[in-house]
């Protein structure tokens, strides 16, 4: 089985990672003090972290939701949002996270008379000063920006307007989150059409807790290149008890289309997408060969890191070296990054990375 430290150490990329699911419990606690925010359970470090996965562990997506009310509570100054973006890329980074993209919705920040450009602009400078941080202390990483809009509002156009504004400033890609159910992609089709005449990039967040019609309306209506999650494609695969398997049009359609898949294991089984991690359907798809990849989802909330979550998965499936490597190139291909750059990540950072870790446990091997 893979070591811990070998996990942190090998390069890795992250697609799917909210930014108030993130952040750290001594900092929530130190904003709500800074900002008159006197809403918090416990004001106590380990307690709030306690109470914060207990809250998510209730096997709804709705409920797992609940918790954010109190770390967007905290997102409401600028300075606080540039603190948390930049820890944010800080622990990222010191997580051996090479390329990430985080995704927030600025609308949620608007509550203290923020504007939509202004809690953007403080995500990047956030962005900007933590990966200075990270770099400086040898664990350089790439910050990129996804702008959310919220299932549950009707500012999604404005939002998308907001993601387009600041594409050359670090924003590579629009999102739409929140409850699944009653909420279809195409309730929200002005904005992905505005994303697509911007030939600019989208991502949404479909069969996660709802199933085929999200992840069908998702691709083939709103035009989203990844899908948060996409768990529920395994209702279209049929596995007969002779082992032999058959894929729906859409599942299909997903694979052949190299659609990449967003996955989030320990969230899915906190939302109740998931029995548990030896359960998850990401080790089907990924035999499958489906395009997988592995991300937090809510680092806070699940109390996960990228390196815990492929840990578990070496645990349940022992997916060893060979296949986090693997799943980190699905990632760097599907990144909204332009093309050179996810190259360069590809050839000077993930590949040199892993060739190095296969030679230091080929050396153990030997020696042993
Ligand atoms: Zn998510």
């Amino acid at each position: 089985m893979l070591t811990l430290d070998t996990i942190r150490q090998a390069p890795k990329a992250l697609l799917h990672d909210h930014l108030d699911g993130g952040l750290r419990p001594a900092t929530v606690i130190d904003l709500a003090r800074e900002y008159g925010y006197d809403r918090l359970p416990t004001t106590d470090v380990d307690d709030l972290a306690a109470w914060f996965r207990r809250g998510a562990d209730r096997k709804s997506l709705e409920l797992y939701l609940e918790t954010f009310e109190h770390t967007v509570g905290v997102l409401q100054e600028r300075d606080a949002i540039i603190r948390v973006a930049a820890e944010c890329a800080e622990d990222l980074a010191a997580d051996g996270v090479a390329y990430a993209e985080v995704r927030m919705a600025p609308e949620l920040m608007t509550e203290r008379g923020l504007t939509l450009d202004e809690a953007q602009a403080a995500i990047l400078e956030g962005f900007r000063i933590g990966s200075t941080n990270a770099t400086a202390a040898g664990k350089p990483i790439v910050m990129r920006s996804i702008v959310t809009a919220m299932r549950q509002a009707a500012r999604s156009v404005e939002v998308a307007e907001c993601a387009v504004r600041w594409r050359d400033a670090g924003v590579v890609g629009f999102d739409v989150a929140g409850p699944e159910k009653g909420y279809p992609p195409t309730r929200y089709q002005d904005a992905f059409d505005l994303i697509r005449r911007e030939n600019f990039h989208i991502t949404i967040h479909a069969g996660e807790s709802f199933g085929l019609p999200s992840i069908w309306e998702a691709l083939q209506f709103a035009g989203a290149e990844r899908l948060g999650h996409g768990v529920r494609i395994v209702d279209d695969i049929t596995v007969r008890p002779d082992g032999s398997i058959e894929l729906g049009r859409l599942a299909a359609f997903v694979r052949d289309r190299r659609v990449p898949l967003e996955m989030c294991p320990s969230s899915n089984v906190h939302t109740g997408a998931a029995a548990s991690i030896a359960e998850h359907p990401i080790e089907l798809l990924r035999r499958l060969r489906f395009r997988v990849t592995v991300n937090t989802d809510n680092r806070l909330m699940s109390g996960v890191s990228m390196t815990s979550e492929f840990a578990a998965l070496d645990e349940a499936f022992r997916i060893g070296l060979g296949e986090m490597e693997w799943m980190t190139i699905n990632a760097m291909k599907s990144a909204f990054a332009p093309f050179d750059e996810r190259l360069r990540l590809i050839n000077e950072v993930v590949k040199p990375g892993y060739a190095h870790l296969r030679m230091a446990e080929s050396r153990v091997a030997t020696t042993a």
